[in-house]
């Protein structure tokens, strides 16, 4: 994991920037039919064919959002992709193209760049988007990189934050919390190495929250999955920074209030391990932990059938009217209210 390879370096001013873009991007190909021109004239162009287009963008900061001494260069391309389809999926929109700028230093020689450009490429060719443009420059500390990304829908396939309804059920994809464990555990064993840098960490144990945090998955096929199950929800939103602080965009949004489950929160058994070791609450990890990107939404009940027994859709609670408040109960039966704190507050904590 930490191995500091002998690794060739190309320095990246033998290339000059647009050399550098077309040496990138050299492997990618096209696979949307909307992608009318993609790289290589002074604007993409894209056919919507009248449907209605999401665009989303984040941008990432080394030493803020990621760390390269555990983060590998090309899950970095991976998951600043993940982060981005993520939030198409959220509006019940299909991802079709994507555009990356990065900011580099020079002490990054180009084929760390190939390796960043390799995870991008992947995470292209496994969710069907291309990529169509962008731009780099020189940073004189560090590696920014921006992905803005497009999608389609039809109008009225788009769901937005602002249509939960009193009754209404709150439904959450997959698990939640392992991601932030995951970090922890990789900051430790960081701490470790920096005391013996020969020390060969075990991170069986840990695999399956590391993997969550270094290469996780936006949920393609929860969206495809609700139109295969004639789902639509009511308000939708996926969790990037905590299950309690994205439940109170959706409540805030639609005007209501939501009673939400302490003992229906789904959680990984290796979290569950993993949070007694660091004497941690599961449930406050998973209110608080973030990068999950798994999608929460609001169902009509008229809908519950169709979701219930669902390997990948844990019903967590439901939608109560605005003056009622956001409460969780506990599994001792008691209501507190929800507050976000996000992933600083919980670090603020230790
Ligand atoms: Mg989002």
């Amino acid at each position: 994991m930490f191995d500091n390879k002998d690794q060739s370096r190309t320095s990246l001013s033998d290339l000059g920037e647009f050399g550098l873009i077309n040496h990138l991007t050299q492997n990618f190909t096209i696979r949307q039919n909307s992608t009318v021109k993609g790289i290589g004239d002074d604007a993409a162009i894209v056919n919507t064919e009248g449907k209605q287009l999401v665009v989303t963008t984040d941008l990432l900061v080394e030493g803020v959002h990621f760390d390269l001494s555990f983060m590998p260069l090309k899950h970095l391309g991976y998951k600043a992709v993940m982060v981005n389809l993520s939030d198409v999926y959220a509006m019940n929109a299909e991802a079709t193209q994507i555009t990356v700028s990065i900011a580099v230093s020079n002490r990054f020689p180009l084929e760390a760049l190939e390796e960043l450009y390799a995870g991008i490429e992947l995470a292209c060719s496994i969710y069907n988007v291309d990529l169509i443009g962008g731009d780099t420059t020189s940073s004189t500390k560090g590696l920014l990189i921006s992905v803005t990304a497009l999608g389609t829908a039809e109008p009225e396939a788009l769901v937005k934050r602002d249509g939960a309804k009193d009754g209404d059920l709150l439904v959450v994809s997959g698990d939640l919390g392992a991601s932030y464990m995951g970090l922890q555990v990789l900051e430790r064993e960081k701490q470790v190495y920096k005391v013996n840098p020969n020390a060969q960490p075990d991170l069986e144990p840990y695999s399956y929250i590391i993997e969550r945090q270094l290469k996780p998955e936006a949920r393609k096929d929860i969206v495809e999955l609700l139109k295969k199950m004639e789902v639509k929800p009511t308000s939708m939103i996926d969790i990037s920074d905590g299950l309690s602080s994205e439940i109170i965009h959706l409540c805030k949004s639609s005007k209501t209030g939501v009673r939400l489950y302490e003992d229906k929160i789904p959680l990984d058994p290796q979290l569950i391990n993993v949070c007694e070791e660091f004497e941690i609450d599961s449930t406050t990890v998973a209110l608080s932990g973030g990068e999950d990107y798994e999608l929460l939404f609001t169902i009509n009940q008229d809908d519950y059938e169709k979701v219930k027994g669902n390997p990948h859709l844990t019903v967590i609670g439901h939608i109560t009217p605005e003056s009622d408040g956001m409460n969780l109960i506990t599994r001792a039966n008691t209501s507190i209210p929800i507050v976000a704190r996000g992933w600083n507050a919980l670090q603020d904590e230790e």
